[in-house]
């Protein structure tokens, strides 16, 4: 065991980002392997992307009413 993803930098802050495909390849790369070995950012990647999902959905039954 070196490498323990909980003592590492997480990688909360970039999800938003990553979910909307905004950063740079090298950080989205950086995220994408972090999510591979860390249970809770993955986790946290799964309620981002959805919640991003969502709210194109929202908006638009907004205009629509
Ligand atoms: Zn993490």
């Amino acid at each position: 065991m070196t490498a323990d993803p909980e003592e590492g930098p997480h990688m909360r802050q970039l999800l938003g980002a990553y979910v909307l495909d905004a950063l740079p390849a090298p950080e989205a790369l950086t995220v994408s392997r972090h999510l591979q070995t860390c249970d809770r950012c993955a986790a946290d990647y799964v309620a981002v992307a959805e919640a991003a999902a969502l709210l194109p959905l929202l908006s638009e039954e907004d205009l629509l009413e």
